[in-house]
């Protein structure tokens, strides 16, 4: 039979995504989950990114991302502020 370890993984060994926003690589898998798939945009964001845009993304800042929202016809919508919120 197959042992199943939980925890134990050595840091290497864990999988890394790219942050979509920032571009770093991020820890994602095995347990530990650096950022969240942001599913209607079909990105991955980091935990820096997500909450350093709480209140929304700054359009300016991120033409990757509107790039991407449109050449993928995701709509861009802004909050009071002008900002992207970021879905759930
Ligand atoms: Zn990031």
């Amino acid at each position: 039979m197959a042992e199943h370890k939980t925890g134990g993984i050595p840091v290497s060994e864990i999988p890394t995504v790219e942050c979509f926003l920032c571009q770093r690589q991020i820890k994602f898998g095995r347990g530990v989950y650096k950022g969240r798939i942001v599913q209607a945009w079909g990105i991955t964001i980091c935990q820096t990114c997500e909450s350093g845009n709480h209140d929304g993304i700054f359009p300016r800042s991120h033409p990757r991302l509107l790039d991407h929202m449109k050449s993928n016809g995701i709509e861009i919508r802004r909050n009071k502020k002008g900002l992207i919120d970021i879905p759930q």
